[in-house]
């Protein structure tokens, strides 16, 4: 049997270890990027060294005899989706879910006011990403708006002391671009409280370990009884104890600062006047929130709204446009023959690198149990190289791979480190093709 999977982040290439490993079957992994890993190279911190460090054991996959990477390949572009069921025993989709959440108020689509995604991209060095230098040159205060763990790595990334930051992999220009970081405060803004936010408590409490940086919150947003607020939530009782110490904390002196301001949803935006308008929120029993009337305006040079991430349509494959998602029953997709789902597209962004292995293992089993029994009708392995060359597309390939790998650890190792990120794609492929 030979199967193609669409999307080589953690969730591919779980699927793909699966199907070579416990079901020998041949399988094939396409990418639009000409690198492996996904979120875990463009997504996790660059100074989370070892969430990050699970992609030398995620590309061991790609070397397994019964696997072939295809990076530089977009389905739905390069070949349709239709072509690929057509070429395969079966296609399992794993593209995540990598369109930024909007928040649909006024100002939101001026310069200074962006995605955490396209933050994000920035400074893991993803290859479209747009160029923050000059805005993180100008600004002192930035607003990020969220109470998730992307809202975290942005925060830190934005006020972290640069000389802990040098021994990333982040691109030369990104750590330049911090280097010469005019921004002194980061005011992260919720709609709800401290126990609502979705943080895991490790990064939480990082933010108030950073050298120079005081975190600031105010008392009257904590709850009444951590206890009840916390309602037998391990995580959201370890949150508050980290954000109360913060509350009882002397105020000291420090050149930059965190100031958290909880229920307070975003109402407009003023580029002009580099300022935020939040409203006070109040959370009633059922978790709704209800505007108090009460305004308050943040001073805000920038705006990075980290309102969470949502997958997107390819063409060909059924979408459900209201869950973002592609609808699947134990991943089997809906309204499409011998097509499955794993990851964030198949149950939206949520979870830890882990669940995706869970996740991937269980669409594999639903596939096997379907079609482990029925003739392969799959199209020889050469088919689809014959394909791409026809096409003109430059795919890159595991030894592609390598060689970009090498060139990385290469460039790092000039600075004393594990490795730099080479973020454009012309050097990519370039360095993938050996020049
Ligand atoms: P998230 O945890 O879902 O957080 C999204 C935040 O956006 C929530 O606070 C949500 O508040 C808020 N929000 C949504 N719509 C809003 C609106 N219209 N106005 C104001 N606020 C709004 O998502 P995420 O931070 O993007 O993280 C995605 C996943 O990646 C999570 O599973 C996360 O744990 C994971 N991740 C993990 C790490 C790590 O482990 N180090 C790092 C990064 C990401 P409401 O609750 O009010 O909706």
């Amino acid at each position: 049997m030979r199967v193609a999977v669409v999307g080589a982040g953690p969730a591919g290439i779980y699927a793909a270890e699966a199907l070579a490993t416990d079901h020998n079957v041949e399988v094939d992994v396409f990418d639009t990027l000409p690198v492996p890993c996904g979120l875990v190279r463009y997504g996790v911190a660059p100074d989370h060294f070892s969430i990050r460090s699970v992609r030398d054991k995620l590309v061991e996959t790609l070397d397994h005899p019964k696997v072939r990477f295809f990076g530089n390949v977009t389905i739905g572009t390069d070949i349709s989706a239709e072509e690929l069921i057509s070429i395969y025993d079966a296609v399992i989709y794993t593209y995540g879910a990598s369109q930024d959440r909007a928040l649909g108020i006024e100002g939101e689509d001026s310069d200074s006011c962006f995605a955490a995604t396209e933050f994000v991209k920035w400074y893991t060095g993803h290859p479209d990403a747009q160029d923050f230098s000059g805005q993180l040159a100008r600004a002192q205060d930035v607003v990020v708006i969220g109470l998730g763990n992307v809202a975290v790595d942005v925060t830190r990334v934005l006020i972290k002391p640069i000389s802990e930051m040098n021994e990333t992999d982040m691109p030369e220009h990104v750590l330049k671009a911090l280097r010469n970081s005019t921004v002194r405060r980061v005011h992260v803004v919720g709609r709800r409280g401290p126990h609502h936010a979705t943080f895991t408590t490790k990064e939480l409490k990082e933010l108030g370990e950073l050298e120079g940086v005081s975190v600031n919150i105010m008392a009257s947003d904590l709850p009444s009884s951590d206890a009840e607020a916390s309602d037998g939530n391990r995580v959201v009782e370890r949150n508050l104890k980290v954000v109360r110490d913060w509350a009882e904390r002397d105020s000291v002196d420090t050149p930059k600062a965190i100031n958290f301001r909880f229920y307070s949803t975003p109402l407009a935006y003023s580029e002009r006047d580099s300022e935020l308008v939040v409203e006070r929120m109040t959370v009633l029993p059922d978790g709704a929130i209800q505007p108090s009337g009460e305004l308050e305006r943040i001073p805000a040079d920038l705006v990075i709204r980290s309102v969470g991430y949502k997958g997107s349509h390819l063409t060909g494959v059924p979408f459900d446009s209201a869950k973002s998602v592609i609808p699947s029953v134990d991943g089997k997709i809906i309204g499409a023959e011998r097509s499955y789902v794993a990851g964030w597209i198949k149950r939206g962004p949520s979870g830890i690198i882990g669940t995706n292995k869970k996740d991937a293992v269980a669409t594999v089993a639903t596939l096997m149990a379907d079609l482990s029994e029925q003739p392969s009708g799959a199209q020889a392995p050469d088919y689809v190289v014959s394909l791409l060359k026809d096409r003109g597309i430059q795919y890159v390939d595991v030894s592609g791979w390598k060689r970009i790998d090498a060139a990385e650890r290469e460039l790092g190792s000039l600075s004393g480190k594990e490795r730099t990120t080479i973020h454009e794609r012309k050097t990519l492929l370039s360095l993938a093709k050996g020049n």
